[in-house]
């Protein structure tokens, strides 16, 4: 049986793994680069203080093999890879996660290539530059407070409709404190263009900015809709309860890509997909009946640069609760959060 896994990120490198260790089938991950991104790290990427990266070599079992590519179409049990080649499968995962649209003028964070470029314009800013990060939930908070946490030199301002809008008000005031001690000016607006050093709200107003970060993600590639696969608005596959293309019950999907009912696109959503699409293609190897995936989530964490952070618990369905954590604390559990992911992706031991 052959089974070809479409992107080795938080849903497709855990999915693999957890077939490896239950079946006997012949398992092939594509991705565009030989070492999986971290991607919830990205913003530390930006900042330097993290390498956000690690080689899939170390993230795979052994036995699965690793093709690198980008895969331009899939559909009749073949996978076409923009070096022209082509991989048959019995099974398939589509697990290509999802990207950014920045403004023309701004740098996307939140893909591997925007935050090596992001980096890079960084450090050529020297004392008292203005960097403007667009954005006002998780990520674009996290970067605003990562790059000011680590280059005090710089002026660092935020902007976005609502900063952590999606919080409750108690842990929505603690990370506007956050942003404060920091020195992080937030403005709450829009942002109509970025052009000639300036972002240009919707209000109107100009500000100068000697770089513009996008800290937003949306979107997914295009993967599936140019595979002539039924998608939704944002062009995410659709899929059944099972996971299952709603075209072809060969190809699964997990992650962002996947159109699930009550997910958002979030590692914490992503994990839990990677392993009910996992499960369900052991279960098809075997003939066994499936599983229907639950959606559940139960906080929302976001850091401050190292030291602190603050977690916003919530309601299985995602609406925030009353309670949160913050400082040192929040800290802490936001960092062991992001080693469990990887730890998770790299078992390969389902915990639902
Ligand atoms: C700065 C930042 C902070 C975040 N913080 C959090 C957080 O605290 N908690 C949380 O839950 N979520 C967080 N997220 C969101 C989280 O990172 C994503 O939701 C998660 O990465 C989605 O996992 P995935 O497996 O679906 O996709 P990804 O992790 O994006 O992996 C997709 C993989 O597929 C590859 N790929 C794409 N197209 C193709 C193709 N055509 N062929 C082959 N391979 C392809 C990609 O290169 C990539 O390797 C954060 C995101 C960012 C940017």
């Amino acid at each position: 049986m052959k089974i070809v896994v479409v992107g080795a990120g938080y849903a497709g490198t855990y999915a693999a793994n957890i077939v490896a260790r239950r079946t006997e089938a012949e398992i092939t991950v594509v991705n565009p680069r030989g070492h999986f991104v971290e991607r919830v790290r990205l913003h530390q990427r930006v900042a330097g203080t993290s390498q956000a990266s690690h080689p899939l070599t170390s993230m795979l079992r052994a036995g699965i093999t690793t093709r690198i590519g980008t895969v331009e179409k899939i559909g009749d049990g073949l996978v076409t890879l923009d070096d022209g080649a082509s991989l048959t499968f019995d099974l398939a995962l589509l697990a290509v996660g999802s990207t950014a649209r920045p403004l023309p003028g701004a740098i996307a964070v939140a893909t591997w290539e925007g935050a090596e470029q992001a980096r890079d314009a960084l450090a050529t800013l020297g004392p008292k530059a203005v960097v403007t990060v667009v954005g006002g939930g998780p990520t674009g908070i996290e970067t605003a407070a990562e790059v000011a946490a680590s280059r005090p030199d710089l002026r660092v301002r935020l902007v976005g409709p609502a900063i952590a809008g999606g919080f409750a008000e108690g842990a929505r005031r603690r990370v506007r404190a956050g942003l404060d001690r920091l020195k992080v000016e937030v403005v709450e607006d829009g942002v109509a263009a970025v052009a000639d050093g300036q972002v240009v709200l919707r209000s109107g107003t100009a500000l100068a900015s000697d770089l513009t970060l996008w800290g937003i993600v949306s979107g997914v590639p295009d993967l599936a809709a140019r595979s002539g696969l039924t998608v939704d608005e944002e062009g995410r596959l659709v899929v059944d309860e099972f996971l299952r293309s709603v075209d072809d019950p060969r190809i699964f999907a997990a992650g962002d890509c996947a159109a699930v009912p009550g997910a958002r696109m979030s590692c914490q959503a992503s994990e839990p997909q990677g392993a009910t699409a996992a499960l369900n293609l052991t279960r098809t190897i075997q003939g066994r009946d499936l599983t229907p995936h639950v959606v559940r989530f139960v906080a929302v964490c976001v850091s401050l640069g190292r030291a602190d952070a603050v977690a916003q618990f919530t309601h299985f369905d995602d609406s925030p609760r009353k309670a949160y954590l913050a400082g040192r604390a929040g800290a802490v559990l936001k960092e062991q959060v992001t080693r469990g992911t990887v730890f998770g992706a790299k078992a390969g031991v389902p915990f639902r």
